[in-house]
């Protein structure tokens, strides 16, 4: 099987920017995959899919909420994984519905879709429902798309034309919503940053914040220990655990929240949210849901390294 080159992998033009700024000091390994650790007195030997084994003074898995470093090293996902109740589904769609800098809601009990316009001739549509946390296998995108389908088949509004652009959507995206939570972020030489450490779940908001501020941490604290992994493994963990803490909460609250799960719920949510845009005093009335994001948001103060 052939492996993708580096213009297959750095499909958008922030990767592109970011792989072009480091590519002389850092050496980048495309169409991979780690598949095991071991970990010795002086370094971890690492196994790869394609490439020979190698072994680094550290490693730090920043490879996202299925994290392979994480279930090599760690144990398996279902340990650390909080499931709210639902799936997720993320499709491009043609953005016939003309939006522009805008975003549709449709709601039922215990179902939402969104339409948000991305570029002018480009949107996307997002449906949420509940789902058993064992889904169909990551790789069989047909089952997916089906239970999709099934789940939004009496959607009404424009549902089924949405799902219609399912099939050939470029970016077919599908998870369930949940959460990683681990009490230790470390073990040994191998670190965790990101989804991989403490994903708080991809409708919450929150999660690419975390990522960086955990990697701005995590670079800092092991610059100024001069490379002492045990010190500055310890410090991240100490640094970043109440501001993930919070994160996390948040997280979880504003996923729950999302959906309403009866009519009555849904009628209360609906009521506001089409009040809210004539409301004169609406700056006020969006302060409950603001003050915890920014509490949250501002739950650490980053060092200088
Ligand atoms: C639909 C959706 C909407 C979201 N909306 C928001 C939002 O509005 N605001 C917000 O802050 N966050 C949002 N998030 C969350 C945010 O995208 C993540 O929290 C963030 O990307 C985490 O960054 P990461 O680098 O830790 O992991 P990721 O971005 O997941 O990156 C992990 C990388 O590792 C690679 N990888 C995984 N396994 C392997 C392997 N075995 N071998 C090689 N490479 C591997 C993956 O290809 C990927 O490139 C959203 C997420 C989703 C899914």
């Amino acid at each position: 099987m052939r492996s993708p080159g580096d213009d297959e992998v750095l499909r958008g033009d922030l990767a592109r920017i970011l792989f072009d700024a480091t590519k002389s000091g850092i050496e980048y390994r495309f169409g991979d995959s780690i598949t095991g650790l071991v970990e010795h007195s002086d370094g971890v030997e690492v196994r790869f899919r394609n490439a020979a084994p190698r072994v680094f003074d550290l490693v730090i898995g920043a490879d996202g909420m299925h994290s392979t470093v994480r279930r090599s090293v760690f144990g398996p996902e279902e340990r650390f994984a909080r499931h709210t109740g639902m799936a997720a589904c993320v499709i491009s769609v043609p953005n016939y519905l003309d939006l522009d800098h805008w975003e549709l809601l449709h709601a039922t009990p215990g179902h939402v879709v969104q339409v948000y316009s991305t570029q002018q001739s480009a949107a996307k549509a997002q449906f949420i429902f509940p789902a058993p946390e064992q889904l169909p296998d990551r790789r069989d995108i047909a089952a997916q798309q089906r239970l999709v389908a099934e789940a939004f088949a009496d959607g009404g509004w424009e549902v089924a034309n949405l799902l219609r652009a399912m099939p050939d959507s470029p970016d077919f995206y599908f998870d369930t919503v949940s959460q990683i939570h681990l009490e230790r972020w470390s073990r040994g030489r191998v670190a965790l940053v990101g989804d991989a450490a403490y994903c708080p779940s991809p409708l919450s908001g929150q999660g690419t914040s975390m990522a960086l501020v955990g990697a701005y941490v995590l670079a800092g604290e092991l610059r100024a220990a001069a490379g002492d992994h045990h010190v500055a493994f310890a410090a991240y963990q100490d640094r970043l655990r109440d501001y993930i803490d919070a994160n996390l909460t948040l997280g979880w609250n504003n996923a729950t929240q999302m959906v309403a799960g009866d009519a009555k719920a849904l009628r209360m949510q609906t009521t506001m949210l089409k009040m809210l845009r004539y409301l004169p005093w609406k700056g006020l009335a969006m302060r409950p849901i603001i003050k915890p994001i920014e509490k949250a948001a501002n739950a650490i103060r980053l060092r200088t390294y």
